[in-house]
């Protein structure tokens, strides 16, 4: 500490200096007018943020108390023209007009070689041209001839091609806090849920008990705050609150799975299951006309029935936020990351997954189920809510060997299908093979699609709009650079029953 006290003086006397100087280049500056003196100033940053003028403009306003702001709209246009950057910004805002001064700054700043890209980035604002590379060898030498993506990705590239680019392209990402939010919650669970199943393989879950499930998750949940997230020492009363809360969530939805499974012939026989170049299981391929998408990705969880000397493989993700399936989703490029992974392990056929029948797809609400206690109800109705809470969506095979596995006792509690009380054939988001496999064809088509657009340079903004997807750019972290005005086209996602979509497929070669 002493040896710092001779520097800090020193420090602080550099710090004077430097203001002193840059208040004496202002004074020159405002001194060398000779008729007019003109100061402007931002009112907003480049992210649209209000920003505070500088200190000499409050000095000004100080010394001068009868000076009054200008806006921009009450400068004339001859004033404007005086320089340079306010006459580019005079064009900006009048670029649609025909008249005689506005046409002139066109031809101006055509042949002025700095300004030749913003010009052209304004004539496609204007005719609404959607954004592209001028150059596609460009686009592959940004994205690559071998596409690598995951499933987000390719799901980002169909909510909007833009903010693929942004994204993924630029790698442009908004700041982040360190905070406990939906994206690392979730990384908690799947953590304990992996554990808790990995040490409890089959019929020794079912025959946990709620209070031994309930000491291993605060177990668990505590190994991992210490491992992952530096201890508990430095977390705010906050973070520990919805840390804590973590606790419920997990027992709950462990509570479920012990029902499920229960009423299930299906075991748990892969966690964490990576696929990829690298993986457990080969990459999902699709050829493009250069090159090649190759989908990689984490299977939360595989679970397998053997019966009658076949193997049945079913896919399951944990999904802490909310999640809506719907096959019209899946044949517009959206939904499809569960269905691509379960025909990974089908196409890749080995190990566990020889000779496999695909099962089904299954989201599983990893979070505590949100329900209205507001009208009076029991202490056995509230905990049957809970737990009905926790239905899970997706799609199953539509086969009879499969259907009983999934639910013994027929009660399909938690599943998307079920019996009509008055009773009949299963219900529900059901799906044959032969339809599976025209499915499957549509999806390498539509990847296919994306693929060959990113190569030729072609990243409009377009979001997708529909009854799953309503707020694409409401939530949408590159809103301020898309251009996109209230009016702007949509892809519409065409809405569809279940059944509608399954006829949608016929047509499918
Ligand atoms: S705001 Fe909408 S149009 Fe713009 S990049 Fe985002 S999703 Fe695309």
């Amino acid at each position: 500490m002493q040896r710092l006290q001779p520097v800090l003086p020193a420090l602080a006397e550099e710090e004077q200096r430097r203001t002193l100087s840059e208040r004496h280049l202002i004074y020159h500056a405002l001194c060398s007018a000779r008729e007019k003196l003109v100061v402007s100033w931002s009112l907003s940053g480049t992210g649209g943020e209000k920003i505070e003028p500088s200190p000499p403009v409050e000095h000004l306003r100080q010394m001068f108390p009868r000076l009054s702001a200008l806006g921009f709209d009450a400068l004339s246009a001859d004033a404007l023209c005086e320089a340079k950057q306010p006459a580019f910004e005079l064009l900006a805002k009048r670029f649609q007009k025909t008249d005689a001064q506005t046409q002139a700054l066109k031809r101006y700043f055509a042949e002025e070689a700095d300004y030749g890209a913003r010009m052209r980035t304004m004539e496609r604002a204007v005719k609404k041209t959607g954004f592209a590379f001028e150059d596609p060898a460009n686009a592959k030498a940004l994205f690559g001839e071998r596409l690598r993506l995951s499933a987000s990705q390719l799901e980002t590239y169909e909510e909007c091609p833009f903010k693929y680019f942004c994204r993924y392209g630029l790698r442009a990402e908004p700041r982040k806090q360190a905070r406990l939010d939906p994206a690392n919650s979730g990384t908690v669970v799947h953590y304990v849920l992996e554990h808790l199943l990995k040490e409890h393989s089959g019929k020794a879950f079912v025959s946990l008990k709620k209070e031994e499930a309930q000491t291993r998750i605060r177990e668990l949940l505590r190994e991992y705050i210490d491992a992952y997230m530096g201890g508990t020492a430095d977390k705010s009363a906050r973070f520990l609150y919805l840390y804590d809360r973590l606790e419920k969530t997990l027992l709950t939805v462990v509570e479920r799975l012990l029902t499920e499974f229960s009423d299930s012939a299906f075991e748990p026989v892969g966690f964490e299951v990576k696929i990829g170049a690298h993986g457990e299981v080969k990459p999902y391929t699709v050829p493009l006309k250069d090159g090649c998408i190759e989908l990689r990705g984490v299977i939360d969880r595989v679970d397998r029935m053997q019966k009658n000397g076949k193997n049945y493989i079913r896919v399951v993700d944990y999904k802490t936020g909310g999640k809506l399936f719907a096959l019209s989703d899946v044949l517009g490029g959206l939904s499809m990351q569960m269905l691509l992974y379960l025909v990974a392990l089908w196409r890749d056929g080995s190990g566990d997954y020889r000779d496999m029948i695909p099962a089904g797809v299954l989201y599983l609400p990893a979070k505590a189920a949100a329900f209205d206690t507001s009208r009076s109800v029991g202490a056995e109705e509230i905990e049957r809510l809970r737990m009905d809470g926790g239905a899970m969506e997706g799609m199953l095979l539509n086969d009879a060997d499969v259907l009983t596995g999934m639910s013994l006792d027929g009660s399909f509690r938690f599943l998307p299908a079920g019996v009509k009380k008055s009773g009949g054939a299963v219900t529900g988001n059901l799906i044959t093979l032969e339809q599976l496999g025209k499915l499957v064809r549509r999806m390498d088509k539509i990847m296919a699609q994306m693929g060959d657009s990113l190569h030729a340079g072609q990243v409009p903004a377009k979001p997708v709009r529909g009854k799953t997807h309503g707020q694409t750019c409401e939530w949408c972290d590159f809103a301020s650079v898309c251009r996109r005005e209230h009016g702007d086209a949509f892809r519409y996602l065409p809405q569809m029953t279940h059944a509608e979509s399954l006829e949608a497929l016929e047509g499918e070669d």
